[in-house]
């Protein structure tokens, strides 16, 4: 296969050399293999996975109970949308794609060989490869990229902004979280966290059509966002007292369901305070240390169901969809588009939390 004529031989990259230690290289464009796909990267979304992953939280790189996940020498970037610049027949009647073509791809790139990729379950494949954090699937912090032959991709309307379409990945998480806590008519559902997941969440929820879904920030800018995502009431936990009022909206019994996206881990102990008995709690942050709680809450108290959820498997469809049908305030959602070169900038603003919300890098 001859490369496109005006493809250039060498582009930008963000390279990770370990915690804290990124960088932007120039580096080869890469060549597609067999059944492989070359993209134009359009925009790369940074996630709070990102920053944990830059500061060495064990999730990543290890600690006593477990090996290091993460590789070095990897270009970072799982939440991004492109242009299709080549690719072979097999890859074209794979995934239905032509050049040209506006594609995601889903993060985690399965082995199909492993026992849960067998049983259907791809999104906790054994080897667990993702874009951006391992070698064998560089991620999207560059000008471009390779959709591996064993990727999941789908296509995205060309009208949308880079940054939008881009957003499809943490949406997908955020519908999965959802999913797990199988809301039902009745339920009174609380949300703790209006960043990007959470406010996903909010959508998520809303679309299932509770009796009350409720927001939880310490941001009153945030709290706004989540009004317009779709949350009927926001509690700010810094001013009030979020359990004694959620108790107060219902009966005395406390919340159906509520699902974790703040990673704090005070987060924790605050939603088993405030769900009702036989309650569900759904886990879908990444924290960057231990959570102490009273396991006793989960049992002899009130019987809880705890979930865990993690990636987006089978919501990308729905998270396309969801954006693509303009309900949600995507303008104020994604709030920083910077350059490939000011990604420190970016993972600082990430960082602080405070004036941003998405923030994403235009390669
Ligand atoms: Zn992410
Ligand atoms: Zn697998």
């Amino acid at each position: 296969m001859s490369s496109p004529a005006a493809l250039p031989t060498s582009m930008n990259a963000v390279i990770c050399h370990g915690p804290e230690n990124y960088e932007l290289q120039e580096v080869a464009v890469p060549r597609p293999g067999p059944g492989e796909a070359l993209i134009k990267v359009e925009a790369v979304g940074i996630c709070a996975s990102d920053l944990k992953c830059y500061h060495g939280a064990a999730k990543f790189w290890g600690d006593d109970t477990r090996p290091a996940w993460a590789e070095t020498e990897v270009i970072p970037g799982h939440e991004f949308v492109g242009k299709v610049v080549e690719l072979d027949a097999a890859a074209a009647e794979r995934w239905g794609i032509a050049v040209g073509d506006r594609v995601v791809s889903e993060q985690i790139v399965p082995c199909w060989k492993c026992r849960y990729c067998l049983r259907g379950q791809y999104w906790m494949c054994a080897p667990h490869d993702m874009f951006g954090f391992k070698r064998r699937t560089p991620g999207a912090m560059a000008e471009y990229m390779l959709y591996s032959a064993d990727a999941l991709v789908h296509k995205v309307s060309p009208d949308l902004p880079p940054a939008h379409a881009a957003f499809a990945e943490p949406l997908a998480c955020s519908l999965h979280a959802v999913e797990r806590a199988n809301i039902q008519f009745e339920d009174v559902v609380v949300v703790a966290g209006c960043g990007p997941i959470g406010l996903g969440m909010i959508a998520g929820a809303k679309a299932k059509s509770p009796a009350l879904v409720i927001g939880l920030d310490v941001a009153p800018e945030k709290l706004a966002l989540a009004r317009e995502c779709g949350a009927d009431l926001t509690i700010n936990v810094a001013e009030e007292d979020v359990v004694a009022k959620v108790k107060e909206l219902t009966d005395g019994y406390g919340a159906d369901v509520y699902i974790e996206g703040t990673g704090h881990p005070s987060a924790v102990a605050q939603g088993l305070n405030l769900l009702r008995k036989l309650g569900t709690y759904v886990e879908y942050s990444v924290f960057g240390s231990d959570v102490t709680v009273d396991w006793s809450i989960i049992s002899d108290d009130k019987e809880l169901d705890v979930l865990g959820a993690h990636l987006g498997p089978n919501c990308w469809p729905a998270a396309i969809r969801m954006i693509e049908s303009g309900i949600l305030p995507m303008d104020k959602i994604c709030t920083h588009q910077l350059p490939l070169a000011d990604f420190q900038k970016g993972l600082d603003l990430v960082s602080s939390g405070k004036e941003s919300v998405k923030v994403s890098l235009i390669p």
